[in-house]
C-alpha cells in the first residue's frame, strides 16, 4: 500500500499524516546517530543511549495517542493501550537514567520492576484488543494461559542458557536472576500476539510489525541478562540499540490504516481451524522445560529456586488451560447435539429427535399418539413461487402448529413437508381435538388465499396399541391414516382403524405391483370411439389405459392411477401410454387417414418441461402427423397452471397438436381463463349428459356450453351418452361429436380400427 492510499484510507486530512511521517523520519534519525555513537564507543554512550530510548519510546507513545483519536473505537483501545505501554517505557527509562546518575550500577530496583509490570499489562492488553483476538472473556484467557505457559516453561530453559556457567556465589542477588524474566515475559507477550494475528486473515500489518518489536525486545533482553549474568555488560553497550529500535517498529505501525471489517474473531462463523502447529504451539516449550528441570539441577542436587517457583505456576497454568479446554468443549459438544437434532429450517425437534423421543415414550409405557400431517399441494407451492417462498410458508406452519399445539405435544418436522406430533402420557387433549386445532390454525387467512400460497394440511392420528410392536409400526399406521386423510379431501384428519391398516396393506402392494406394471407389460390400450353426430361416422378415438393385474385380473384407471400419481409413476405409465396410442392410430390411418386419436394427460405432465419431447418423439416414431393427435387435460389440471404452462400448450399447438378440455364443466373455470387456454375441443362432462332426460338445467348447460364452444371455435364432444334420449337432445342441442357406451365401449384397438370409416 503506498502512502497515499494510507492517508486516503485514513480519512485524515494531509497535516497530521505530513507531521506523522516527519516524526518518523526523526525518531529514526535519533536511532540512527544513537547506533553510531554507541558501536563508536564514544564518551558518553550510557547517556545517549538513555536519552536516544526515552525520545523514541515518548515519540512512540504519542504517535499512537494520535492514530487512536482517529481509528474507529474497538481499534482506539488497541492503540491507547500501546501508547500507554510506549509512555510507560520512557517512564522507565527516566527513572532508570535518574536512579543511575544517582549513583545506582544497574538500578533494577522495586519502582522500575513496577514501571515494567505495568507496561507488561498495558502491552497485553493491548494485544487483546486487537481487532483480530478473541472477542469472549474465556477466548482470552485461553490465549493468555498460553502464552503464560510458554513464558514460564521458558524460565527453565533460559536459565539453562543464560545461567549454567554462573557460579553460585554471582547469583545471590534475586534482581539479577529475576532479569531472567525480562525475555520470559517477552516471549510471553509474543505467544499472545501469534495466537491473536493469525485469527485474522490477512494479518494486520501493524501487527507483524508489533511482533518484530516485540522479538526485538526478546532477543535485546535475553541477550542483557546474559550479559549481565556474565558481567560482560556496562551501559551503553551496542545491545542497547534494540530498544529504541524496537519503539520505532511500534511508532511505524501507527502508520497503517484500521483492518477492513473482518468477522475476524467470530467464532462461529465457518472460520477454518486453525494449523495443529498453531494448537500445539504452547505446549513445545513445556516439553523442553521438562529437560531443563534436569539439566539445571545443581552439583548439590538442588534445584534452583526460580525453577521451582517457575515450574510451580507453570503446572498451575497448564491445569486452569485445560479446564479451560474441558470446559469449552463440554459446551462444544452441547451446541453440536442442539444441532443435530434441530430443525435449521423451523427449529423445530427434527426427525432424529422426534424418533428418540417416541422410543423413549414406548420404553415408559405410557399411552402415546403419533400425529402426522402433510401440506397438500406444497410441491406446487415451491414449483411455482420458489423455494424461498416455500421456506417462508414452512417456518410459518411450523409457527402456527407449535402455536396449536401449545404444550399439549412435541411439534417435529420430518422432513420437507412433513410434519409431526407426539402426544404423550397425562394429555389433557385429545389427539382428534389437536387435530382438529391443528387444522384449523393452518387455515389461510382471507388474503393467502388468494394468492394462492397456502396449502392445506391433511393429518393421520395413531394410537399405541397392542398391535404395534414397535416405533416404525406406529408410524406407519400414522402414514396410513394420513393418506386416508389425503383421500377425503383437503383440511381433514383420520385415525387409523383395522379397516384402514388393511386397504393400506393392498394399496402398498399395489404400488409395488405398479412399479413393475409397466415395465412387465401389464398395461394394455383400450380405445372408445368418438361418433360425428351428423354422419354417424367415426373419425376419432379416446385411448384408455387398463392394467392386467397378475392376481387381481383387469383394474380400470379409477383404482390405480391415484397411486400413481401420488408415486409419480404417472409419468412413465402416460409416456407409454402416447407411445402406444400413436402406434395404433398409425396403423388405422393407414386406412383412414382424417383418423385420430385422443391421450388423457395426468396435472403432473403437464408441470413437466419434457412433456414436449415425449410427445414429438412419440409420434415421430409412430409416423403419425402431430395433427393426429389430441392431448385430453382436465380442466382442474389447467386451472392449477401457470404462465409455464400456458406456454408449453402454445408450443404444442404450434407443433400442430390438438388440446382438449376433458370433463369440462367440472373445474369451475372462469371464461376468461377459458380463452388463455389454447384449446381446440371442449369435452362436456358425462354427468351432464347422464341428467340431460329430467333436468332442464343439465339441459341448459350443454346448450350454453355448445354455443360458447361455438364461439370460442372449439369443436365439441359430449361425453358418456348411453341413451338413445341422451343421443336425441345433445343432436338437437347441436352438439356435434359424442362418445359413450351407446356407440360404442372402450375396447381393443383392433375393433376401432374396424369401426373407423
Ligand atoms: P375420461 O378421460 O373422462 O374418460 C372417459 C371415461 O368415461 C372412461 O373411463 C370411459 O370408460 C368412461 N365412459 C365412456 N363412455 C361412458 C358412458 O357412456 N357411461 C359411463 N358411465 N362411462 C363412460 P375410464 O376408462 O375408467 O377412465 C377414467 C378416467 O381415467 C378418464 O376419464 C381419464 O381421466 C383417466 N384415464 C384413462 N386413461 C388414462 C391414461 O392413459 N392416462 C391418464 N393420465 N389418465 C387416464
Ligand atoms: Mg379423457
Ligand atoms: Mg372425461
Amino acid at each position: 500500500m503506498s502512502p497515499q492510499d494510507v492517508e486516503q484510507a485514513a480519512g485524515e486530512t494531509a497535516s497530521p499524516v505530513r507531521g506523522a511521517r516527519a516524526g518518523l523520519a526523526v525518531a529514526a534519525v535519533v536511532v540512527a546517530l544513537e547506533g553510531a555513537w554507541l558501536l563508536a564507543a564514544l564518551p558518553g554512550a550510557a547517556l545517549v543511549s538513555d536519552l536516544g530510548a526515552m525520545l523514541v519510546a515518548g515519540w512512540a507513545a504519542l504517535a499512537c495517542l494520535a492514530v487512536a483519536r482517529r481509528h474507529p473505537t474497538p481499534l482506539r483501545r488497541f492503540w491507547a493501550l500501546l501508547a500507554a505501554t510506549m509512555a510507560l517505557a520512557a517512564l522507565g527509562r527516566a527513572v532508570w537514567t535518574v536512579q543511575r546518575l544517582a549513583g545506582g550500577d544497574l538500578p533494577h530496583t522495586p519502582l522500575i520492576g513496577a514501571l515494567f509490570i505495568a507496561g507488561l499489562i498495558t502491552g497485553t492488553a493491548a494485544l487483546l484488543c486487537a481487532h483480530s483476538a478473541p472477542h469472549t472473556t474465556v477466548g482470552r484467557a485461553r490465549t493468555v494461559l498460553d502464552g503464560l505457559i510458554v513464558g514460564l516453561a521458558l524460565v527453565p530453559i533460559g536459565w539453562v542458557l543464560v545461567f549454567r556457567g554462573v557460579a553460585a556465589a554471582d547469583l545471590a542477588d534475586p534482581l539479577r536472576t529475576l532479569g531472567l524474566l525480562y525475555p520470559m515475559l517477552d516471549l510471553m507477550q509474543l505467544t499472545i500476539l501469534v495466537a491473536v494475528a493469525g485469527r485474522g486473515r490477512p494479518v494486520w500489518r501493524p501487527m507483524t510489525l508489533i511482533g518484530a518489536s516485540l522479538t526485538l525486545r526478546a532477543v535485546a533482553d535475553a541477550g542483557y541478562v546474559s550479559l549481565v549474568a556474565h558481567g560482560g555488560y556496562t551501559a551503553g553497550h551496542p545491545i542497547d540499540l534494540c530498544w529504541p529500535l524496537s519503539y520505532l517498529l511500534v511508532g511505524a505501525a501507527t502508520r497503517y490504516p484500521p483492518p477492513p471489517d473482518q468477522e475476524g474473531g467470530d467464532d462461529t462463523a465457518e472460520s477454518p481451524l486453525p494449523p495443529w502447529w498453531r494448537v500445539a504451539l504452547p505446549y513445545l516449550p513445556v516439553g523442553g522445560a521438562i529437560v531443563a528441570v534436569v539439566l539445571a539441577r545443581r552439583p548439590t542436587g538442588q534445584t534452583p529456586q526460580l525453577i521451582f517457583v517457575g515450574m510451580m505456576a507453570l503446572l498451575a497454568a497448564l491445569a486452569v488451560r485445560q479446564g479451560l479446554a474441558a470446559n469449552e468443549n463440554l459446551r462444544l459438544v452441547a451446541r453440536l447435539r442442539r444441532l443435530a437434532y434441530t430443525d435449521q429450517l423451523t427449529g423445530l425437534p427434527n426427525r432424529l429427535m422426534f424418533l428418540r423421543r417416541l422410543r423413549l415414550a414406548l420404553r415408559d409405557d405410557t399411552p402415546v399418539a403419533v400425529l402426522l400431517l402433510d401440506l397438500d399441494g406444497f410441491k406446487q407451492v415451491n414449483d411455482r413461487f420458489g423455494h424461498a417462498m416455500g421456506d417462508i410458508l414452512l417456518t410459518g406452519v411450523a409457527e402456527r402448529m407449535r402455536a396449536a399445539v401449545d404444550g399439549h405435544g412435541t411439534v417435529a418436522r420430518l422432513g420437507g413437508d412433513e410434519f409431526a406430533v407426539l402426544v404423550e402420557r397425562d394429555r389433557r387433549v385429545s389427539p382428534e381435538r389437536l387435530a382438529q386445532r391443528l387444522l384449523t390454525a393452518l387455515e389461510p387467512s382471507p388474503d393467502e388465499e388468494d394468492v394462492g400460497v397456502h396449502p392445506s394440511a391433511s393429518i393421520g392420528i395413531a394410537e399405541y396399541g397392542p398391535q404395534h410392536a414397535s416405533h416404525s409400526d406406529l408410524l406407519r399406521d400414522a402414514d396410513i391414516a394420513m393418506y386416508a386423510a389425503k383421500a377425503a379431501g383437503k383440511s381433514a384428519y383420520r385415525s387409523c382403524t383395522a379397516g384402514l391398516r388393511e386397504s393400506a396393506v393392498t394399496r402398498a402392494e399395489l404400488i409395488a405391483d405398479l412399479r413393475r406394471a409397466v415395465d412387465e407389460g401389464q398395461l394394455h390400450l383400450e380405445f372408445q370411439p368418438i361418433v360425428d353426430l351428423v354422419t354417424g361416422t367415426v373419425r376419432s378415438a379416446e385411448a384408455l389405459v387398463r392394467w392386467r393385474h397378475p392376481r387381481l385380473g383387469t383394474l380400470y384407471p379409477g383404482r390405480f392411477l391415484p397411486l400413481a400419481e401420488e408415486t409419480g409413476l404417472i409419468l412413465p405409465i402416460d409416456r407409454w401410454v402416447i407411445h402406444e396410442a400413436c402406434r395404433a392410430a398409425a396403423t388405422w390411418r393407414d386406412r383412414v387417414p382424417e383418423t385420430t386419436v385422443s391421450v388423457n394427460i395426468a396435472a403432473a405432465h403437464l408441470r413437466r418441461p419434457d412433456l414436449i419431447a415425449t410427445v414429438t418423439a412419440a409420434t415421430a416414431t409412430a409416423g403419425l402427423a402431430p395433427g393426429a393427435l389430441t392431448l385430453e387435460l382436465t380442466e382442474s389440471a389447467l386451472i392449477e397452471g401457470s404462465e409455464t404452462v400456458l406456454e408449453r400448450l402454445r408450443q404444442l399447438r404450434e407443433l400442430g397438436i390438438r388440446i382438449s378440455i376433458d370433463d369440462f364443466g367440472t373445474g369451475y373455470s372462469s371464461l376468461s381463463y377459458l380463452h388463455r387456454i389454447p384449446a381446440t375441443e371442449l369435452k362436456i362432462d358425462r354427468s351432464f349428459v347422464a341428467r340431460l332426460d329430467d333436468d332442464s338445467r343439465a339441459y341448459a348447460t350443454v346448450e350454453m356450453v355448445t354455443r360458447l364452444a361455438g364461439a370460442f371455435e372449439l369443436s365439441v364432444v359430449a361425453e358418456g351418452v348411453e341413451t338413445e334420449r341422451q343421443h336425441a337432445a345433445v343432436a338437437a342441442i347441436g352438439c356435434p361429436r359424442g362418445q359413450g357406451y351407446l356407440y360404442g365401449r372402450p375396447g381393443r384397438p383392433a375393433a376401432v380400427g374396424a369401426t373407423v370409416g
